[in-house]
């Protein structure tokens, strides 16, 4: 008998795993999109005397609305994305899969749906697992874009209280042009649905791409969620944000769970957002080293997803485990992500990335490991 069956869990999440991209301690780290860069040492230095002014009043909750932060974030969004974002519409959480669940248990339940696009990140599912929500899906076209009529059709037919556009997607790296978002925003507020898009790795994408932040004016059913995760490179503070029109912010408000944001993580946040420009100059970095990763894979002749974010995902493997173990078995942890003739490495820095490529070579060299024809 398993643990498991001693205890009266929910018979809905019997058989069910708690999520686990392996956590494996190997000299170079490529799997879970983090950003390779430590805080600097003054970063480290204000997220310290951050910490040391919280910590006097850590006998009284926290702001249960999170408002300085949240004034910090519009902020950040009006000097580095030209949008004008008023904070009673930024709403910020332990890190954007604690938005998601938010966004789940405001908006879904039993007798609603949620549209996703497959590929796409894992999680979906598993926040609609929690709150009852039928999750389902319809496949990207065979680059991973979104083809609008497909899409739109979708939204129709199924009328989903929540279609969730991933901008740039995990695990494919793909960016959704706003005519697509346009679309598939008309096609949901003819039924009253939200529109969900996910830019958690919006900060990486390239030069001319729009983000979704620009249409919020347009359409009160679009929610864009960002984190601090990846660009911040504060995958370790957990904090991620929405911006919305103002009923939204209201109605994950009332779901969240009192003081859910401590008052540690409020401060930490706002330090790193005083940080941007040092921040956001070493995504430029990874930025430059994603497409040169993109250009020599290319030049190996492996397939690749264009990428708008901090990953790459690239193949096409008969035996893609093999080429995962291979890699681990020389220190470089990648992904098994997408779909299974591919695989997605994320972008560290250029002496990761060197020794990523040397591993790749070898542990491709062998005809049992190769790769397939796209
Ligand atoms: N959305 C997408 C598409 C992601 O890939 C991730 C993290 N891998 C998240 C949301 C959640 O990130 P976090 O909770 O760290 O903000």
């Amino acid at each position: 008998m398993s643990g498991l069956d001693s205890v009266p869990l929910r018979d809905d999440l019997r058989g069910e795993l708690p999520y686990g991209a392996p956590q494996i301690d190997v000299p170079v780290r490529l799997n879970v999109n983090e950003n390779p860069y430590p805080p600097s040492a003054g970063l480290v230095a204000d997220i310290a005397a951050a910490v040391g002014a919280a910590a006097g009043g850590l006998n009284r909750y926290p702001d249960r609305e999170a408002r300085q932060l949240r004034a910090d974030l519009a902020a950040y969004l009006e000097a580095n994305e030209k949008v004008d974002v008023d904070p009673v519409r930024v709403w910020a959480a332990n890190g954007s899969n604690e938005v998601m669940h938010q966004l789940m248990l405001a908006f879904g339940g039993p007798a609603r749906s949620v549209l996703g696009f497959a590929p796409t990140y894992s999680m979906y599912p598993q926040y609609c697992r929690d709150t009852f929500t039928h999750y389902q899906t319809v496949d990207r076209e065979p680059d991973f874009s979104l083809d609008t009529q497909v899409a739109t059709a979708a939204v129709r037919a199924r009328q989903p209280v929540i279609t969730l556009l991933t901008s740039p997607n995990n695990p494919t790296g793909t960016v959704l042009p706003l005519d697509t978002a346009r679309a598939v925003l008309d096609a949901a507020a003819e039924h009253g649905g939200l529109v969900v898009v996910d830019e958690a790795y919006a900060e990486f994408r390239r030069p001319g791409t729009p983000t979704a932040l620009g249409l919020l004016d347009d359409y009160p059913n679009l929610v864009v969620t960002r984190t601090m995760s990846k660009a911040f490179a504060y995958a370790g503070a957990r904090v991620g944000y929405l911006v919305a029109s103002e009923p939204i912010v209201d109605a994950v408000r009332i779901v969240r769970l009192p003081y859910h944001l401590s008052a540690v993580t409020q401060a930490v946040a706002s330090a790193a957002l005083a940080h941007a420009d040092e921040l956001l100059a070493q995504v430029e970095t990874l930025r430059a080293e994603r497409d040169a990763t993109v250009g020599w894979l290319r030049a190996q002749e492996f397939s690749v997803a264009d990428s708008d974010a901090n990953f790459v995902l690239f193949g096409q493997f008969a035996d893609r485990h093999a080429v995962w173990q291979g890699l681990l078995d020389r220190g470089v942890l990648i992904r098994e992500s997408g779909p299974a003739p591919w695989l997605r490495v994320s972008i560290g820095t250029t002496t990761e990335m060197a020794t990523f490529k040397q591993a790749l070579l070898e542990v491709t060299a062998t005809a049992v490991h190769g790769r397939v024809e796209a």
